[in-house]
């Protein structure tokens, strides 16, 4: 199911609802159960589909609305606030500085989409008017370079890597050195993931975070991720303590319910969304513009 068809059924459900000859309390219970099993088979985490449930159901309390309430307004409300809590930690972001290094280093599984994602978001900082570039730590996966020296040249960004190194923390400490001493403001560095959690990449990803001494450390998913998103998440918070999500494909057939769990896995904002295979599909995330977004 993709995101948009989520966002279908959820409004339709609200609708439905509004419609309805007699807009009772049990009425309003089967719009609640709708949505619910519209965010279930979207992936979201079965916990968190079933706060959703208690949180709309406590928001409206039939009985003591008065008669000329606009119920209609009061559900729509009462579901909105519910999704956007679901995408909204409360936590603020890391927000770079001008005129001084901010080192953002990324992590993931293999294929999430980091080195595509690296160079998005320099190209993003770089239109901000941030001295930008690229370090190269991913010496594991065969080509790494190749693909982030071909995209950041595409975007004029410049990069650092290795062709011979094959030691990611040196790697990474001798690019992200070297930009700091040529004053880069946005210093950003992809790592290599493996197909799967395991421990060797979370103690390189350890050894590199100490290496490079990151600002932000930002988490990157794929949106079909499914269910499997809260124990990696997770898995990665507690041994990389990234402070940002990424999500990545929302352009794809995924609704990305899993990907969208993480955030209450780990109490980590979303800060960007990937929306296609090139540069410029990178949207900045907002947790009410987003779900104003699904509901159309
Ligand atoms: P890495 O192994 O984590 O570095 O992953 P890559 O950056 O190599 O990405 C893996 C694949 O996902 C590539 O084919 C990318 O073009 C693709 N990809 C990354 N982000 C997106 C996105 O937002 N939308 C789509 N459709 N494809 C993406």
């Amino acid at each position: 199911m993709v995101l948009q068809d989520l966002g279908r059924r959820i409004n339709a459900a609200v609708t439905d609802l509004t419609r309805a000859p007699t807009l009772d309390e049990k009425a309003f219970d089967g719009m609640i159960k709708t949505i619910s099993n519209a965010l279930a088979e979207a992936d979201v985490n079965i916990k968190l589909v079933a706060n959703l449930r208690k949180t709309i159901k406590a928001s409206v309390k039939f009985h003591e609305l008065p008669p000329h309430a606009n119920k209609k307004r009061i559900i729509q409300k009462a579901v909105f606030d519910a999704l956007v809590d679901i995408v909204d930690p409360h936590q603020k972001e890391y927000v770079p500085k001008k005129g001084k290094s901010n080192v953002i280093m990324f992590v993931g599984l293999q294929g999430a989409g980091k080195t595509t994602t690296c160079t998005k978001l320099a190209r993003w900082y770089q239109a901000r008017g941030f001295k930008t570039c690229l370090v190269c730590a991913d010496t594991f996966r065969a080509g790494a370079f190749d693909q982030l020296k071909q995209n950041a040249t595409k975007a004029k960004i410049p990069y650092y890597g290795s062709l011979t190194q094959t030691d990611p923390v040196v790697v990474a400490r001798d690019g992200v050195e070297k930009f700091k001493k040529e004053r880069f403001e946005i210093i950003i560095v992809d790592t290599s993931g493996r197909h799967h959690q395991e421990d060797a990449l979370f103690a390189e990803m350890v050894e590199i975070q100490t290496a490079v001494q990151p600002h932000q450390t930002i988490m990157v998913l794929d949106a079909s991720i499914g269910q499997a998103a809260e124990s990696q998440s997770r898995a990665f918070k507690e041994t990389a303590d990234f402070g940002a999500i990424i999500i990545t494909k929302t352009d794809g057939a995924a609704a990305g319910g899993g990907a969208i769990s993480a955030v209450a896995a780990t109490h980590t904002p979303i800060v960007f969304i990937g929306t296609g295979e090139h540069l410029l599909d990178l949207e900045k995330f907002n947790p009410q513009s987003f779900v104003s977004k699904l509901l159309g």
